[in-house]
């Protein structure tokens, strides 16, 4: 996990830099599976990982005669996202058929929305890295159906075979188009977490990244900084983590610069990422919509919305990450680098506020959940938050022992591994294990004077004047409590009885 960021002691030394002379352009078109259990327009299962081929029937196998129904918690999904990113939801919309021939894909088109989305025009804000925020538009917000999955024998190169699993072909699924407001590979990165964060607060997707689940292509283009139109732009597919998007922009920003330093004309293209070689490289050149003939799918009626169905969602709208986060630096006077973090993730949240409710020191609580637990969990996703070994009562159990002088800060350390090792109760640990410090000052009272007696030359030390002295000998009673004496009272006793002897 990333360390709070230090405060550098002196602004950085800004180097003398050309400026450069391109504007860099990027849009997201980002494509979300919804989790509803259920196929956007049949009734099969959309559990991932499924054997292949178990989870389809006639209707997603586009089968003559069958006809399509839509999926109502699909709608109800692709809604309540839009609110969210508050687009303005069209009364009436329509999904259209667009064709095109692949094998992953029997209909031969997909179902899918064209000139009627299903919302438009909205926005989120971003937190940039220089703690500025930025308001990045979204075009559209339009409901369609997934692709079958081709899986080749080997690399797609040198395949002999490939198999197609229709398990996903069917599946819901939401895309959304940022209006070209991005203007780095930072800012691109920034967007798709918080655009991310908003849908798994949502509930509408799972945001797994590595299984598909959430998916991102990135248009961009490079102007020069005194032209007013956009420079050619080049699609870039296949960006499956956030680190991937960062990376393929950075190249294709380098990659266009070059290519008009040198003076030569972008191509309008579809680029592959490839993440082990670290560069894009063509794919086919860019299609146009009129290349999908497009048109009304007569099959379905438009799909009209009603006002109350509409406010009915928004009303149950959750608490989003950006309000979240206001709220624990308000509610738990926590510092916004704090709040951040833990809000990022909606599960890293909620156990935040669980640990709280069992201890009112929230600081200590997030520092414990930033410092020791993200260290031990292999991620801060839904999944592992919710596989930690030391549930939230548990982190706040063990904060509360140190706030009631039960154990040290540095006993509670020992405690977390046994906990997080166990899966026990802090309690039971620390009475288990006899790691209750000595804080009942008769009984340290006595220890310090065996100390004082044992170290006659730090205590002739500390009469000479030498203040520091003291410290030695709080690191011996320490010793030999084995670190279960509490340092303050410690400190405290020895002072009072070195001062008055
Ligand atoms: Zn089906």
């Amino acid at each position: 996990m990333t360390e709070p960021r230090p405060i550098s002691p002196s602004p950085p030394t800004v180097l003398p830099e050309q400026a450069d002379p391109f504007t860099t352009v990027i849009g997201l078109e980002v494509h979300a599976q919804l989790t509803t259990r259920s196929k956007m327009f049949c009734g099969c299962a959309t559990t991932f990982g499924a054997r292949p081929n178990s989870q389809t029937c006639p209707v997603c196998q586009g089968m003559p005669g069958t006809l399509p129904v839509i999926n109502r918690r699909a709608i109800e999904f692709g809604v309540r996202s839009a609110l969210a990113f508050n687009l303005r939801i069209n009364p009436s919309c329509r999904f259209a058929r667009k064709h095109y021939y692949y094998p992953d894909m029997p209909k031969n088109f997909q179902i899918s929305q064209y000139e009627e989305p299903l919302a438009e025009d909205g926005w989120l804000e971003i937190d940039l890295p220089d703690g500025t925020t930025r308001r990045i538009g979204i075009q559209r917000l339009h409901l369609e159906e997934d692709v079958g999955k081709l899986v080749h024998e080997g690399t797609l190169e040198t395949a002999q075979a490939s198999l197609v699993d229709f398990n996903r072909a069917g599946v819901p699924l939401m895309e959304t188009v940022s209006r070209p407001d991005l203007h780095s590979p930072e800012e691109a990165a920034a967007y798709l977490r918080a655009f991310r964060a908003v849908l798994v607060y949502l509930g509408v997707c799972d945001g797994n990244m590595e299984e598909g689940s959430l998916r991102c292509d990135a248009n961009i283009s490079l102007r020069r900084r005194e032209a007013t139109q956009l420079g050619t732009k080049v699609e870039i597919k296949n960006l499956n983590s956030f680190r991937n998007v960062q990376r393929a922009l950075a190249f294709e920003v380098k990659r266009q610069a070059a290519a008009l330093e040198a003076g030569e004309t972008i191509v309008q293209e579809t680029r592959l990422w490839d993440a082990d070689r670290g560069y894009t490289r063509s794919m086919r050149s860019k299609e146009y919509a009129h290349d999908y003939r497009y048109f009304p799918e007569p099959d379905l009626v438009p799909l009209v919305l009603d006002g109350a169905f509409v406010e009915g969602i928004r009303r149950e709208l959750p608490e989003l990450p950006r309000a979240r986060r206001q709220r624990f630096v308000e509610r738990y006077g926590l510092p916004a680098y704090d709040a951040t973090l833990l809000t990022q993730s909606r599960a890293l949240a909620d156990y935040f506020e669980a640990a709280v409710r069992e201890a009112p020191n929230a600081k200590a609580v997030a520092n414990w959940i930033m410092s020791d637990l993200l260290r031990v969990l292999p991620a801060d996703d839904e999944t592992a938050v919710a596989g930690s070994r030391i549930p939230p009562a548990h982190l706040g159990a063990l904060v509360r022992l140190i706030d009631e002088g039960v154990i040290s800060g540095k006993i509670a350390k020992t405690v977390f591994e046994t906990m997080w090792k166990e899966g026990a109760d802090p309690r039971r640990i620390v009475e288990r294990e006899g790691l209750t410090q000595v804080a009942d000052a008769d009984a340290l009272g006595l220890l310090v004077d065996q100390v004082i007696a044992a170290n006659p030359r730090a205590v002739d030390d500390f009469k000479k004047g030498k203040t520091v002295a003291v410290k030695a000998l709080v690191g011996a009673v320490m010793k030999a409590t084995q670190g279960k004496a509490n340092p303050e009272l410690a400190n405290r006793l020895l002072q009072e009885k070195l001062s008055n002897s």
